[in-house]
């Protein structure tokens, strides 16, 4: 038996009821493993969602962290910061490797209003453009703008009228966006690969015309790499894991997740092409604790811990033996594996599950077996379930992991 957690019913009667959430209480972590309350240990593909890299508590960021956290921990931005330049000096020379400036937040949904304020205002420099299309599935954030700019309809639900100014238009199909850009048109925002709608990459067809339809009719290209950055789909850039190389020169990048380990940190960045970098000058933007000493270590710790490790090489490495093993099984409850790096999404078998789970969403059915037998994944919408692994695990991890899953698998198709 275990003791009683008070908790349980301070959660419910003073935390807004905003999230499905699971009946489990994480309490400590260590690397790709978490314990809970009653002293249950599971193996973390989850991984917050994408935002521990390193898994948890990893010794150079808590190091990073307490160390800054003894030193300075916040002056605001009237003032200049050492580790918010090393930080973007780190983002432009190391990830991006385009001359470009960063802009410092707190989180994803932040980093992308950045985007959107700086394709307004460039729109209204360039004769009062003003319109940004975004496509189906997308997920952008929960802020106004943010929310707009994710063309899903389940998350507007409710909360209209909305901005203006966003257009939608189905993902991966070049020919809509080229009909959707009119004389209002001002920047398409994308994400390299979709994380929320079930790990969809855009097809280096789209990406190649995307871009060439910007540069001809003069809009801005917006990556939303907040998921898909810093290695987590085997390139620190996390358009390079579709096309390698510099033939793509994005105009802006949003970031956040992986960037602070956890740490609540995002950032963007703006291409120093035709000026870009200057639209968003004195006054025009800002935030309090954005780039923050304490916030920038912890960024630094980690972006140098990925790089210098090498993590993004591991991630393919363990993120491409994850796949074939898992196609290998032919396990009929398993549809298809859509893998980048340690970006993997198993899109389920809805039919075959509906036997099993009634009314439930495979994924979240399969993610509360998951739990009971000590694993941590995240469902992407109804039919597929993402492991988001920190980038350092071993071939041994990827096997545990492996091996709960198909146990759970098999277990669900005897049952
Ligand atoms: C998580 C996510 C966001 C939103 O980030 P928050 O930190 O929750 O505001 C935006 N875009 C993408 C692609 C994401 O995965």
């Amino acid at each position: 038996m275990s003791a009683p957690h008070p908790e349980t019913q301070w959660l419910s009667q003073y935390v807004l009821p905003n999230y499905g959430r699971y009946d489990v209480w994480p309490v400590r972590g260590e690397g790709p493993y978490v314990w809970d309350r009653d002293g249950k240990k599971y193996l973390d593909f989850a991984g917050g969602v994408a935002v521990c890299p390193l898994g948890h508590c990893p010794p150079p960021v808590v190091k990073a962290l307490t160390e800054q956290a003894n030193t300075l921990i916040h002056v605001s931005n009237w003032y200049c910061i050492d580790k918010q330049a090393e930080l973007a000096r780190i983002l432009v020379e190391e990830c991006v490797q385009i001359p470009g400036k960063c802009f410092f937040c707190n989180s994803g949904a932040e980093a992308n209003e950045g985007l959107l304020k700086l394709a307004r205002k460039y729109g209204q420099q360039t004769g009062g453009r003003y319109e940004i299309i975004t496509f189906t599935g997308s997920f952008h954030g929960r802020t106004f703008g943010a929310m707009t700019a994710t063309a899903q309809e389940k998350i507007h639900g409710g909360f209209g009228p909305l901005p203006p100014g966003f257009v939608y238009v189905p993902f991966n199909d070049l020919q809509a966006l080229e009909a959707a850009i009119t004389d209002k048109t001002v920047a398409i925002l994308v994400e390299p690969v979709q994380g929320e709608s079930g790990v969809h990459a855009v097809t280096a067809e789209f990406l190649r015309g995307a871009q060439r339809l910007c540069r001809e009719k003069d809009l801005l290209l917006l990556l939303d790499e907040v998921q898909v950055g810093f290695g987590r789909a085997g390139e620190m850039a996390g358009w390079r894991s579709i096309i390698p190389g510099d033939e793509i020169q994005p105009d802006g990048i949003s970031w956040a997740k992986a960037i602070g380990s956890g740490f609540p940190l995002g950032s963007f960045w703006v291409n120093d092409r035709r000026d870009l970098s200057k639209v968003l000058g004195p006054g025009t933007h800002g935030t309090t604790y954005g780039g923050s000493p304490l916030a920038c270590a912890v960024g630094i710790a980690t972006l140098r811990t990925i790089l210098d490790e090498k993590l993004c090489d591991n991630a393919k490495t363990r993120g491409a033996a994850i796949a074939a093993a898992g196609r290998a099984w032919n396990q009929p409850l398993i549809k298809e594996v859509r893998q980048l790096g340690l970006f993997i999404g198993w899109e389920l078998n809805a039919e075959a599950f509906k036997a099993k789970a009634g009314d439930k969403p495979a994924s979240i059915f399969l993610a509360q077996k998951l739990l009971d037998a000590g694993m941590m994944v995240t469902p992407a919408g109804p039919n597929v379930v993402r492991w988001l692994s920190p980038l350092n695990i071993t071939a041994q991890h990827a096997e545990e992991g492996l091996s709960i899953f198909k146990g759970v698998l098999d277990s669900i198709a005897a049952s």
